[in-house]
């Protein structure tokens, strides 16, 4: 028994091996893994139920943009027992999924719901992290694992006289779980983001009047959504293996294969607008991955298909003073997260939508009966905010995080995110970030599965040797933090700040402007990861804490404490 497990073991029964904050998508995963592993661990969830992002963002029309059978755990006996209904499944049905899948493995009974975490403290002598609660829970564990997802913190509108509208305004990421109605009222969206774009055909229909306050226009992809049928659900059954492995090493982590062609490889206008007009209606991100395999990397490239967005738009929208404002100019295709939607450019063919372009015309303030831009008065019954998320570092932000000798992650961070691999940072013993900033941008489950089998190894081998404290070194982690970097300038993705993309925190004001992701690629960065753990977990330092005792073998004293 360790030293700390003498005080803790039986006085407190919140003590685990880890605890995991969130029991999204990638805090079910983590669970999953400890249980297999022999770890005891819980999950601390600020909602009531499961689901992360799929418990939080309700709003009217949410879906996954990715298709069900790549946006899923990988699990066999998963794949044979659950259906999909839909090419992109709706906000109900992920949250089902994650709850089924939760209950297949049995982990529900290890997650602790409507426990928000205010903050977690390590305490080097004891080698422990203390994690408190909002409502006074404490929970202790030897390792420390946040998994807050990237799209967690709202970025919260702050117009002058907010307080004094006296209609009903709803956030598109804090949706109520109740009923909504829009029927027979007029409503603002403000926010022309994925979320936006998903909700405002379904308001649209709802309501008597829409109107849409746009500030940058986006590349919108038609989803083609469609339902699933029998023998495409056999299909996903039998090709699960494949389409996993294949996801794997698709770059964006898509059961998808490369375009297998750039820009020079085609000469003629035709072909090039055959082969965007194919993708096209193939829908969704299959635009991006299955044209040209150079859109982030060539301009001539992204030109064309920014061009054959723009032409798209031009024909879908009938009148062209609309169709010229939701036109995006000025930035590169995908430099901003490229959104999918249903009937999203025919929505704005309606009689009772229209669109206020609010960087010519801004937002002034919100009043009692709706809000005034420079130039004019709106009334409103409905005010629908779709303003984004202050991504992936804003929930580390929300916690007071405190490593070695009381200091916090917030002036670590000052100037922005430092992280080796996305997972540990220096100062920060045993804290060990699933999907944390700097982590891969890819189809999310896909990065969660090679994170979370990194961290078993790790956290295994730390057992079978004697360890019991993890730490990434200084080096690696710089060294990670200019890979990230070099990485991102040597697209053109860094062009997104102009349109305040949130891949580098340009949506936030104030926020320090640093690449929040790796965009290498899933396959770069698991080959990262695997390299990392093959070479003994090279760039995190493994030690024993004063904690472990010194009668016994490292290799017995941390099994007794695990009995
Ligand atoms: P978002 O893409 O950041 O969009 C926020 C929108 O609000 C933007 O149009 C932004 O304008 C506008 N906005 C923000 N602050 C404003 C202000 N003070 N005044 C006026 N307008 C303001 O956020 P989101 O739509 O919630 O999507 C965030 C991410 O979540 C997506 O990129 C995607 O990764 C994910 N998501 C995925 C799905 C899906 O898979 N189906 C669905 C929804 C969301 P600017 O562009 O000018 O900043």
């Amino acid at each position: 028994m360790s030293r700390h497990d003498h005080a803790q073991s039986a006085a407190d029964p919140s003590h685990t091996d880890v605890v995991i904050i969130g029991a999204g998508f990638a805090g079910v995963r983590m669970l999953i893994e400890m249980q297999r592993r022999g770890l005891s661990a819980v999950a601390l969830e600020a909602g009531s139920d499961l689901g992360g992002t799929w418990y939080w963002n309700r709003y009217p029309g949410a879906r996954t943009d990715s298709e069900a059978w790549s946006y899923a755990f990988p699990f066999e006996e998963i794949e044979q027992e659950w259906d999909w209904s839909e090419r992109y499944p709706g906000q109900q049905e992920v949250q089902r999924y994650i709850g089924f899948v939760a209950d297949r493995f049995d982990v529900r009974r290890s997650i602790r719901f409507g426990q928000r975490v205010t903050s977690a403290h390590y305490d080097e002598a004891a080698n422990l992290w203390t994690l408190t609660t909002q409502d006074g829970g404490r929970f202790t564990c030897t390792w420390f694992v946040p998994a807050l997802g990237h799209l967690t913190v709202p970025n919260e509108p702050r117009f002058p006289g907010m307080d004094t509208f006296t209609g009903k305004t709803y956030l598109t990421s804090r949706w109520p779980h109740e009923p909504v109605t829009f029927a027979g009222k007029r409503v603002a969206v403000i926010g022309t983001g994925a979320s936006a774009i998903q909700a405002i055909p379904h308001i649209a229909k709802e309501a008597a009047q829409l109107t849409v306050f746009q500030r940058t226009p986006n590349y919108v992809m038609p989803a083609q959504n469609h339902p699933l049928d029998a023998s495409f659900r056999r299909g996903l059954k039998d090709n699960a293996a494949a389409n996993w492995a294949q996801a794997r090493s698709h770059i964006f982590g898509f059961p998808m294969s490369a375009a297998g062609r750039t820009y020079d490889d085609v000469a003629s206008e035709e072909e090039r607008e055959r082969i965007f007009e194919e993708g096209w209606q193939k829908g969704g991100f299959h635009f991006v991955f299955e044209t040209f395999d150079d859109l982030v990397l060539d301009q001539r490239s992204n030109d064309a298909a920014a061009e054959f967005i723009r032409r798209k738009i031009r024909q879908i929208v009938q009148d062209p003073a609309t169709a010229e404002l939701l036109t995006p100019r000025g930035y590169p295709y995908i430099s901003k997260r490229p959104p999918s939607g249903t009937d999203y450019y025919e929505t704005f063919n309606r009689e009772n939508v229209r669109l206020i372009d609010i960087r010519k015309d801004p937002i002034e303030a919100i009043t009692p009966s709706g809000l005034r831009t420079a130039s004019r008065q709106f009334e409103f019954d409905a005010i629908v905010f779709a303003t984004g998320f202050d991504a992936t570092t804003g929930a580390y932000a929300k916690i007071d995080i405190r490593g070695r000798d009381g200091r916090r992650l917030s002036d670590a961070w000052s100037a922005g995110p430092e992280t080796f691999l996305g997972i540990g940072v220096p100062g920060f013993p045993n804290m060990l970030m699933l999907c944390g900033p700097q982590s891969p941008y890819i189809n999310i489950p896909v990065a969660i599965e090679s994170i979370v089998d990194w961290l078993g190894k790790a956290l295994t081998r730390m057992k079978e040797q004697g360890y019991d404290r993890a730490e990434a070194t200084a080096e690696a982690t710089a060294r990670w933090t200019a890979l990230v970097s070099a990485i991102f300038e040597s697209t053109l993705l860094p062009a997104g700040e102009s349109a305040n993309s949130w891949y580098l925190g340009a949506n936030i004001p104030g926020k320090p402007r640093r690449v929040l992701f790796h965009f290498g690629g899933a396959g770069a960065y698991t080959q990262a990861i695997d390299e990392v753990a093959a070479r003994d977990f090279e760039g995190f330092e493994f030690s024993r804490s004063p904690a472990l005792p010194l009668t016994r073998s490292p290799g017995e004293a941390l099994a007794a404490s695990h009995s």
